[in-house]
């Protein structure tokens, strides 16, 4: 088992009681294990060393309070920067969707293959049809995969969301054509245009999401990413933050027991709010992402 970062500190200031301030000099080793505990969890390298820098410009001059010793107060410093850069300083409404357009308001999902968009897009569906009261019509513009078509049938079906049938020999921009056209014939509140990922970043992926954006106009562009994804997770937040105006990002399978550094990773890159978090397979799976509880969790 990793010690938290909590015991990682006790260890480190056992020999420090007493002083009042952080400083350079009783910080540093201390700044170490932070760096360390940030890369167990994880967090893509460049995402630890612009965090570090922050926690110690933040603490440094500090003053140590009451009972606190310095790694106690310090952790203070650490868990609040890490909420802060997780988005507690942003609001709860930035876990929001946006509706302000003339309906239908179109969501583009966004992610590699596996991430979890297809589910993501039942989830949300079941979550806006039954805590929203929205109509919902979905459709997939993955025509390499015919079973991905029938996958998100299936969901829709089982959140009793209205489909969009499409062939995998359609375009994927015609596709999200017709599928708009016909929502706004059926009076949709909302169209989800689940999308075909690759195992990997594909520069022909890109240019078809890219093309995709700019024929569905999207209210909102989610980036949907895999919580176990280690380092990987800063390249891949990278190329779809580069093809795509992302608006938020949703954080998948965080009921495993990754730590959840890439969540980190993507913000650091992004600096687009996480929006959702998935929790569970199962459709009723999806929370509002709380910035606290994921500072918590990568702490460990
Ligand atoms: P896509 O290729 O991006 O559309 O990914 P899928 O939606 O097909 O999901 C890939 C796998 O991850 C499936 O087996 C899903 O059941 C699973 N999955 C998706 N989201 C979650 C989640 O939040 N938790 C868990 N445990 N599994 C998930």
């Amino acid at each position: 088992m990793l010690d938290n970062l909590t015991q990682r500190l006790a260890k480190v200031v056992k020999t420090m009681r007493g002083e009042a301030r952080l400083t350079e000099a009783n910080t540093a080793e201390m700044l170490r294990e932070v760096r360390l505990a940030l890369l167990e969890a994880d967090v893509a390298l460049p995402a630890v060393r612009e965090f570090v820098a922050r926690v110690k410009e933040k603490a440094l001059g500090e003053e140590v309070v009451g009972s606190l010793t310095p790694g106690q107060a310090l952790v203070g410093v650490v868990h609040d920067e890490l909420a802060a850069i997780m988005g507690a300083d942003l609001g709860p409404e930035a876990t929001q969707l946006n509706f302000a357009t003339q309906p239908p308001a179109v969501i583009l999902m966004a992610g590699l293959q596996g991430a979890g968009k297809t589910t993501t897009v039942g989830k949300l569906a079941k979550y806006l049809r039954e805590q929203k009261k929205k109509k919902v019509l979905t459709v997939s513009t993955d025509v390499y995969r015919p079973a991905a078509i029938g996958q998100l049938q299936t969901v829709s079906a089982q959140v009793g969301a209205d489909f969009f049938p499409s062939q995998p020999d359609q375009k994927p921009v015609d596709i999200a054509l017709a599928a708009l056209d016909h929502a706004r014939r059926q009076f949709a509140d909302v169209l989800i245009i689940d999308t075909a990922g690759r195992l990997g970043i594909d520069e022909a992926m890109m240019q078809e999401i890219s093309a995709l954006h700019k024929a569905a106009k999207p209210i909102e562009t989610l980036f949907v990413v895999d919580a176990m994804l280690g380092q990987d997770a800063i390249n891949t937040a990278r190329a779809f933050n580069e093809a795509l105006p992302l608006t938020g990002i949703v954080l998948t399978k965080l009921d495993g027991d990754a730590r959840g550094g890439a969540a980190l990773s993507v913000r650091h890159i992004t600096g687009k709010p996480i929006k959702f978090a998935g929790v569970a397979e199962k459709l009723d799976g999806l929370e509002a992402f709380d910035p606290q509880r994921m500072a918590n969790r990568i702490l460990g």
